[in-house]
Order: structure tokens, then C-alpha cells, then sequence
């Protein structure tokens, strides 16, 4: 929950080198050995070698219980990558409610030097202590870490996806009496299948008990060094997941592991479907009606790479923060020289009273520091920008901006990646062995199991998702090459305008309910650039309006400003099977799970913010498709869930 967060660093002292928690007077390991017995507790304790090494295997789920200085995930990236197939997944969960700071972390890990290469990534990668999810990818896509920073039971609480290994750590239980809860324990059963493994360090008669109330069975062995024993169990009993209390939002679990996808529309939300794809090995036929890829919503020459925070928190300011962190790291990752992007760092200005109270009160609750977010009076701002500005606001760091379509281009620079042009779906149908098959505006018609719509408002074309509440949205940009380029960050105050690219300003948009012509306006840019004057008037002052060029495109909106993100709802099945919430929203439904449109699933609805949840929202729909642990929060993905929408209107007895 990032504005209420209560995440902060952990009060690190050091003992002859040796990094100790002073919140659980506690060692983060052993300066001696604690490589050795971290290899021998958790790696050998879940027989992993033997289980990395399987020729068959695909993919595979590690969860630990307190991520500390990170050692036994770098332990395990290295026999991951010394024994498992180059073609498999390695999803590493992890949680942590206090996390050590960047320059500890570093500290730490010069104990190993062996450990160097994943040592440096983590580092590179390591985040800000924002609560929440945060994704990292290591090894060309091989090792996916999910770091969770929160408390364990909250996080745990919030996945989904069975786990084939755990590794409970986090300082003994009596040290840390609160995280060895029962309800810890709960989340561990809920999460395991028959044959998942745990390892544990300590044998207390507490964890052993409730252990085996969640269907483990549990060996004794001997521990490391000098610790007379530790715990391994292996899960015999699987604990049936309860049904839940809202069934409509379960996802649909993947039986087989599909080798092809075709994935319709090539913007941002496209074209990172296909990259979140591709990485994992699966083939994609990316079709796209325009003779070029981002040619519509994702056309324009730069796009703001911008979270709103808000006050308190909600929602939408979570996902945007998760979005943003994740697109940035990707892109840190896939353009590290900055060709197509900037993170030049984003001001918003507080241009009238209501925004002005608005960001003092955030500021007022935030618990962010200043590499998050800074209040700047009218002269800081001045001076980051480069530039006079009028009006006080608050600078985000992480902002910046990127050229979508040189984004789109390097994400779907993938061998697995074949594009075609040229090539409009008209309908979609399905056979009864649960085929689709797409008609193409002239040419032959394209089959597949699996696909992703990525076309925006367009989807609503397609009979099947008629009933979605997507809506395209005039906007108009507008281009300059008349003022000097001397702009040094993104600055946002009722329009945003980039730091000049090739001697070039992009600034708008227009916000247009009403008018759904791709024409340029003269109208439009002369709002454009009143809204300039109000943050940059001699920016402004040095353009001159008829010398505007610009590009219209539409964004695609959906009520409440969310994506819509997930699997496809059979629309008719959902009002069948969930009518008793016209008159009951609260009817336990104990046995109805949700009726899909098999293999049919969405990205679209993103409205202005696709550079911060297209490419988060591509992981999701990539993961979903193939059974693999969610970079977000349930409740994230609940909220952008393509069936909320049903579920709502039988509430409001709307249908
Ligand atoms: N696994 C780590 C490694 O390989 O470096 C060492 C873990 S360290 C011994 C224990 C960690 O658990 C600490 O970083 C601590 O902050 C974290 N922790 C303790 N209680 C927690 C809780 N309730 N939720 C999440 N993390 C917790």
C-alpha cells in the first residue's frame, strides 16, 4: 500500500564485517560459512539439484520467508543456472518487511565473491523501500525474482500460484515470534501441492506442529555446523482451497504449457504481451492491421513516464507505482545508453488551489523519501527543469519519458517474434475443441489455442467482448522545433510537455470526450499551448502557434480507469452462473467456478498511462497464460480483472 506504507530500511549495525538486524538482534548470516549453510539448508534441504536438473523441466517456484541480504536467492541463481535447461523459468518469491538498504546490501555481499555476477544485477536492481511487488529479471529472462516488501503473511496472502519449494528463514522463532504464525503456516498450506518441499533451519516443536496441520510431512535431520538439527518436509496432504468469496475473479489454471500465442495489435500493451511471451519461450504471431507496429494510441513521439501518487491509497496509485517501477526497470534493462527513453526525472506543478491542497496533503502522509518524491517551491522547480516556471509542484526522480514506438520496437526484436502487417481480424470463433479461428479483412483466415486482444477500444468490435465498457479518447499532441531545446525534465501541469528529442517539443494532450476525428486542430493546439503558458510561460512565449505540427490518436478509457487485464469472461455463462447477486450481493457461491472463453485473454484499457501498465500488464496476462506466479498483488489483479465490469452490473441490477 504504497502511501501508507510502513516499509522502511532496517537499522543495520556491523559486527566484524557481518551484518545484525538490531530490530531481531540477529545476525543476517554466518560470515564463515554461511554460503555453505545456506546451500546445505535450503538448497540441499529441497533436493534441488536433482530437481533443477530434470530435462523436462519448464519452470519452477521457490518461495522464502525473509529475503535479508539476498543469499540464498544468489545460492540458488547459481546451481540454477549450473543444472537447469537454458528454456526454463526459475521464479524466485521472496518477502521482506524490512529491507536492508542498497549500500548494505553491496556491503554484504563482498563476503562472496563467487557469488559476483548475480551480486551486481541485485544490486543494480535492488528497490526503493516502496511497498508492494517488485519484479526483476536476471539472466535474460531465466530467473524471475519477485520481491515482496511487506509482511510476510500480507504478501503471502496476495499470491495465487502453488509453490514447488519453500524456504522458511527469517531469524528464529523466537527471535521473531510474529512472523512463525499460525497464519503464516495457513498461507504456506494454501500455497503448496503434493510433493512441494520445505526446508527450514529451525525444528521448533511450534513450526513441526503446524507444519503438519497443513499437510506436511516432516523429517528431522541434522543441522549445519553446530545446530543439532533443522527440518525438511515434503506436503502429502494438500489442503483443498477453500472456495473464495469472490470466485468470479480466479483465473483460469493452464492444464498444458502452450508453445504458440497469437497476440492481436502492436502498441506498448501488444508488443510487451509478445516480449513477456517471447522471454519465456513461447513463439508469437503478432498481427497488426497498420502497415507499421505503434501506429495508433502508441504513435506519439514521446509519452510521460509518470505515476500519479496519490493522497491515500488506493488502487489505481498502486498498480501505476508498481507499473512505473516495473517499466523502468525493464527499460533500464533494455536501453541502458537511454536511446528511446529518459528518466530525466518528471515535475508536477500544482497550477490551481485544488492541486496545491492535494499534493501538500500527500506529501503530509507520504512515507516515500526523496528519491520517490520531493515538494519544490517555484524556484527549485526552475532550476531542475532548466527553465522559469511559475508555479510550486513536487518532482518525481523516477519520472521520465520514453518514444513509444522505439520501445515497441526493441521489445519485439526477439526471435520468437514473427510480425505481420497489414492484417485486420474481423471476428473471432471458436470450435467446439476450443479453436479460434480469426477472419482477416481479405487473406486467410489464422488459427490458434491461445490469443491476446492488445487493440484498445477496437476490441469492442469483436462480438465476444461487446459487452466491455472501453471507450476511445481523442487526444492531440503538438510538435515544435521553434524553442531552444534547454528543458531538462518532464514538467506536467494540466498537459505535460518532454525534455526536446532531435531538437523537437512534444507537448499536449488534448482530452476529447466528444469529437472522434484523427483531424489536427488548430483549436486543439492553441489549448495545448495555454496549458504550457501556465506552467513554462517563456517556453511558451518563444512558440508560435501556426508553426504547430501535431498527431491526434485516441487513448482507450474504461470507467474506472483501470486496464482491463486477464482472462475473457463468457459473458453469458457469468450472468447464468452469478444471477443471485441481483438479489444477494453477498451469496456465497460455493461451487461455481468461473466460465472462460478458453484461451481468450486481454490487454487493453489503459488509457494515458500504457507506458506504465502495458508492460506490467503484459507480464500478467504472459504469467496467466502460463501458470507462473503474478508480478502483482491479487487484489491488483482483481481490480483489473475483464469480468469486474459483469459482476458490477448484477449488483446494480443493470443487467
Ligand atoms: N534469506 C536471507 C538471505 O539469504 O540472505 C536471510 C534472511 S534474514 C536471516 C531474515 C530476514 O527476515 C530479515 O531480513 C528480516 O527483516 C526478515 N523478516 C523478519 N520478519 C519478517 C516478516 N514478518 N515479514 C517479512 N520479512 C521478515
Amino acid at each position: 500500500m504504497p502511501q501508507s506504507s510502513s516499509i522502511r530500511h532496517a537499522n543495520v549495525i556491523w559486527k566484524e564485517d557481518t551484518p545484525v538486524s538490531t530490530e531481531f538482534d540477529d545476525f543476517y548470516f554466518n560470515d564463515q560459512d554461511g554460503l555453505d549453510e545456506s546451500r546445505y539448508v535450503f538448497l540441499e534441504g529441497n533436493a534441488l539439484d536433482e530437481r533443477f536438473s530434470q530435462q523436462d523441466l519448464k519452470q519452477f517456484t521457490i518461495a522464502e520467508t525473509g529475503f535479508g541480504a539476498g543469499l540464498n536467492f544468489l545460492a540458488t541463481r547459481e546451481l540454477w543456472l549450473k543444472t537447469a535447461p537454458d528454456t526454463a523459468t526459475l521464479h524466485y518469491i521472496s518477502v521482506e518487511k524490512f529491507p536492508i538498504s542498497q549500500k548494505d546490501l553491496a556491503q554484504a555481499l563482498t563476503h562472496w565473491p563467487e557469488l559476483q555476477q548475480g551480486t551486481d544485477r541485485l544490486v543494480e536492481a535492488y528497490p526503493e523501500p516502496i511497498e508492494g511487488f517488485h519484479r526483476i529479471s536476471f539472466d535474460n529472462g531465466r530467473i524471475q525474482l519477485t520481491l515482496m516488501l511487506m509482511d510476510a503473511v500480507d504478501a503471502y496472502r496476495q499470491l495465487t500460484v502453488p509453490v514447488d519449494a519453500w524456504f522458511l528463514d527469517g531469524f528464529s522463532p523466537s527471535k521473531n515470534p510474529d512472523m512463525w504464525s499460525k497464519d503464516l503456516l495457513q498461507q504456506v498450506g494454501r500455497l503448496s501441492k503434493a510433493d512441494t518441499t520445505l526446508a527450514t533451519f529451525t525444528s521448533a516443536g511450534s513450526v513441526r506442529r503446524g507444519l503438519e496441520n497443513e499437510g506436511f510431512s516432516i523429517q528431522k535431520v541434522v543441522g549445519f555446523g553446530l545446530k543439532r538439527e533443522m527440518v525438511r518436509a515434503r506436503c502429502t496432504a494438500p489442503k483443498q482451497t477453500s472456495s473464495s468469496a469472490t470466485p468470479w475473479f480466479d483465473q483460469p489454471y493452464p492444464t498444458s504449457r502452450p508453445s504458440h500465442v497469437v497476440v492481436i495489435g502492436a502498441g506498448v500493451a501488444g508488443c510487451s504481451t509478445a516480449y513477456a511471451l517471447a522471454q519465456r519461450g513461447v513463439t508469437v504471431e503478432l498481427i497488426e492491421r497498420n502497415a507499421d507496429i505503434a501506429l495508433e494510441g502508441s504513435g506519439n513521439q514521446q509519452g510521460a513516464l509518470y505515476a500519479k501518487l496519490p493522497v491515500s491509497h488506493n488502487t489505481q496509485g498502486q498498480l501505476h507505482l508498481s507499473g512505473l517501477l516495473y517499466s523502468r526497470t525493464k527499460l533500464q534493462q533494455l536501453d541502458p545508453e537511454q536511446q528511446l527513453w529518459s528518466d530525466c526525472g518528471l515535475l508536477q506543478l500544482a497550477t490551481n488551489d485544488k492541486e496545491m491542497k492535494r499534493q501538500q496533503s500527500m506529501m503530509q502522509h507520504t512515507s516515500f523519501g526523496p528519491n520517490v518524491v520531493q515538494a519544490v517551491d517555484s524556484q527549485e522547480a526552475s532550476t531542475l527543469a532548466g527553465n522559469h516556471i511559475t508555479a510550486p509542484g513536487i518532482f518525481m526522480p523516477y519520472g521520465g519519458w520514453v518514444n513509444p514506438r522505439l520501445f515497441c520496437e526493441t521489445l519485439i526484436q526477439h526471435p520468437l517474434i514473427n510480425l505481420h502487417l497489414n492484417k485486420e481480424v474481423t471476428s473471432l470463433e471458436q470450435s467446439a475443441e476450443g479453436e479460434w479461428q480469426l477472419q482477416l479483412a481479405g487473406g486467410k483466415p489464422i488459427f490458434c489455442s491461445q490469443l491476446v486482444i492488445c487493440t484498445a477500444a477496437e476490441a469492442k468490435k469483436l462480438p465476444q467482448l461487446g459487452h466491455l465498457p472501453v471507450k476511445p479518447i481523442r487526444g492531440q499532441t503538438s510538435l515544435t522545433t521553434q524553442a531552444e531545446p534547454t528543458l531538462k525534465t518532464v514538467v506536467c501541469g494540466d498537459g505535460y510537455i518532454s525534455p526536446a528529442l532531435n531538437g523537437q517539443y512534444c507537448f499536449g494532450a488534448t482530452f476529447d470526450l466528444h469529437n472522434l476525428s484523427l483531424d489536427i486542430r488548430q483549436d486543439d493546439h492553441r489549448d495545448n499551448l495555454y496549458k504550457l503558458r501556465a506552467v513554462l510561460p517563456e517556453l511558451a512565449a518563444s512558440i508560435a502557434e501556426d508553426s504547430l505540427e501535431g498527431r491526434a490518436a485516441y487513448r482507450c478509457s474504461t470507467g474506472d480507469y483501470l486496464p482491463i487485464t486477464g482472462p475473457a469472461p463468457d459473458y453469458e455463462a457469468y450472468i447464468n452462473d452469478y444471477a443471485k447477486l441481483r438479489t444477494d450481493r453477498k451469496w456465497k457461491f460455493t461451487d461455481t467456478p468461473p466460465q472462460h472463453l478458453k484461451g481468450l485473454y486481454l490487454n487493453i484499457g489503459h488509457g494515458s498511462k500504457g507506458l506504465i501498465t502495458g508492460p506490467i500488464c503484459g507480464e500478467v496476462v504472459a504469467a496467466g497464460i502460463l501458470g507462473e506466479p503474478f508480478p502483482i498483488e491479487k487484489s491488483l489483479l482483481d481490480a483489473m480483472n475483464p469480468a469486474r465490469f459483469i459482476v458490477k452490473n448484477l449488483i446494480r441490477k443493470s443487467i
